[in-house]
């Protein structure tokens, strides 16, 4: 038997009512008197809100009072709570890693809100289940590597100049590595910047020049990363540049790729002249191009929310907007006439810039995608369904507001390292809610389009989010990994294999030779323990500390009752 199993484990339960939101669903009592009846628990206590001040105290005297070892919370997501729930154990001055959480609201009381008696049987059946791993739970050590103060961002549009220079300003070394001969991105071919209308040119030009110029920063233009090996803190980079290759040192590194604008190739007689896309027309508007025309029609969503690409590109209402406003400007008496399916105008100042655009005469109209608008001539034709007819709208010229795309190699650059891109080629974050800009694999960031299409204001925020989150580990000069992670117990059994070095989503693995032979090793900073290692090796080598065999094991006799 173990040694943990013995009577000196001393288990607290604390049953979380969530406000009515568990409470309102189970019976709490019930719980209560089940969680004693439990094998090794010495205390349980029921809280109107454990993650509270209140609730938190409570676990913290109870660990004192009580000479609690283990501690299971039965509540909400480990989600969002277990680091609020381990931290506090580790303040009480236990272990956080004795800690087991039980999620009976998002597994109980919200799922089965109206069985009363099957989710109060379900959530025991969990609180029994989390009591028999806590009993098997061993202490951990937190894991710390140190961090080389540098920082590489791929990709110098606005972007990543924005992360740079704010990295750089801090005192951080950054190196930007972009494949086109300057910086700027996108940045370049815009004329005004929505809804402010600041002046794009300025604010390129005045970027490039403080990236350009900042001692901290080193920039390599026609370049590209070929590899990139380590973990958080310890990562190097193989450059291509113009001069040659080079491998650099980094702690961190941050994605700010951005996107490409699709080309609409065959779609309402795009030929770049007369028929534009909205990129093209900003270059026009920026040489006044405009004044001497008269008639302009835009359409909408062309070549987007479509079987091909079924997304919304987001910034094409607005980008047309600001040019439908930009074209009354430079052609008072010209008319224009926008064609849509639906306005995506989201926040305060677009709105408004919506319906000033409205006041001043731009001309709406929707079109249905069934009944999509077509090129006759130098008109477009389209049915109006509030008319019941159809329009024929004359144009000089006519703008086809096209979406952002992904860009190329974006797969390739995931694989490079080792994040994944979603089903458009977009970089995937973390979490879409918790960690927007980071990836789940640590010490890799990402902003600007690279994520989604994003304008101008929102890729400058990101860049500054992605620095600020990037500046964390710099800035600790060390990094705190979670130890539960992949270990080789049982060294003897492992052959070498390298099934599981090829399976590792995150590179944490590696055969290196000893006097036994070939054998895996984890690199434990890189190491998620997501347990594909473990799940994979048929000789049982691997296993997850807080995950292991025998406290699965437990897990699942204590299930099956
Ligand atoms: Fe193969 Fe298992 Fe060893 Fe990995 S741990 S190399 S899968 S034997
Ligand atoms: Fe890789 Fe195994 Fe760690 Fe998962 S648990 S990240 S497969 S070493």
């Amino acid at each position: 038997m173990p040694a943990n199993k013995s009577d000196d484990i001393r288990i607290g339960v604390f049953i979380c009512h969530c406000g009515s939101n568990i409470a309102g669903y189970l019976d709490m009592e019930a719980l209560g008197s089940y969680a004693e009846s439990l094998p090794h628990v010495a205390f349980v206590q029921r809280n109107l809100y454990t993650c509270s001040e209140g609730g938190i105290n409570e676990i913290k005297k109870a660990i004192g009072e009580k000479n609690l070892n283990r501690v299971v919370v039965a509540s909400c997501t480990p989600r969002t709570h277990e680091p609020l729930f381990r931290s506090s154990c580790a303040e009480a001055g236990l272990n956080p890693y004795l800690f087991e959480m039980v999620n009976i609201r998002d597994q109980c009381s919200w799922v089965h809100m109206q069985e009363r008696e099957d989710g109060t049987s379900k959530a025991k059946d969990l609180i029994r289940m989390g009591v028999a791993k806590a009993a098997l739970l061993e202490p951990q050590n937190p894991i710390m590597s140190e961090v080389t103060p540098r920082a590489m961002i791929i990709g110098g549009g606005i972007a990543g100049m924005t992360a740079a220079l704010a990295l750089a300003n801090r005192g951080y070394e950054v190196v930007v590595v972009e494949r086109s001969d300057r910086l700027g991105g996108m940045l370049l071919n815009l004329n005004k910047l929505g809804p402010s209308m600041a002046d794009a040119a300025e604010l390129a030009e005045k970027t490039v020049k403080a990236v350009s110029c900042h001692p901290k920063i080193t920039v390599f233009t026609g370049s590209s990363v070929t590899g990139v090996q380590g973990f958080i803190g310890k990562y190097s980079a193989d450059i291509e540049t113009p001069a040659g290759a080079k491998k650099i040192d980094l702690g961190v590194i941050i994605v700010a790729t951005g996107a490409r604008n699709l080309v609409p190739a065959g779609l309402f007689q795009y030929e770049g002249e007369k028929i534009v896309t909205q990129l093209e027309l900003e270059t026009r508007l920026k040489k006044g191009l405009a004044s001497s025309l008269k008639d302009f029609v835009m359409i909408q969503c062309v070549g987007a929310r479509n079987e091909e690409r079924p997304y919304c590109s987001r910034i094409c209402c607005q980008t047309a907007v600001k040019n439908a406003l930009l074209i009354r400007e430079q052609a008072p008496g010209s008319k224009v006439t926008i064609l849509y399916r639906d306005m995506q105008m989201y926040g305060v100042e677009n709105e408004e810039m919506f319906r000033d655009s409205k006041a001043r005469g731009i001309r709406y109209v929707n079109y249905d995608p069934e009944k999509p608008p077509r090129v006759e001539g130098s008109s477009v034709v389209v049915y109006n369904a509030l008319l019941g007819r159809e329009m024929k709208l004359p144009f000089d010229l006519l703008a086809l507001s096209t979406p952002l795309l992904s860009q190329e190699d974006s797969d390739e650059t995931g694989k490079l390292l080792r994040v994944p891109v979603d089903e458009n080629g977009f970089f995937l974050e973390g979490h879409v809610k918790l960690k927007p800009l980071d990836f789940a694999t640590d010490g890799v960031f990402l902003c600007g389009s690279a994520r989604f299409p994003a304008n101008v204001r929102e890729a400058v925020a990101q860049g500054l989010g992605a620095a600020s989150r990037a500046s964390i580990p710099l800035s600790k000069g060390s990094v705190v990994v979670e130890p539960i992670i992949s270990v080789l117990a049982n060294e003897d059994a492992c052959r070498g294999c390298g099934l599981c070095v090829a399976l590792c989503p995150y590179g944490a693995l590696e055969i290196h030779k000893t006097e036994k032979g070939r054998k895996v090793r984890v690199i434990d900073v890189a190491c998620k323990g997501c347990g594909v290692c473990a799940a994979t090796c048929y000789q049982h080598a691997l296993t997850i500390n807080s995950f292991t065999d025998d406290q699965i094991e437990a897990q699942i006799g204590a299930f099956l009752g």
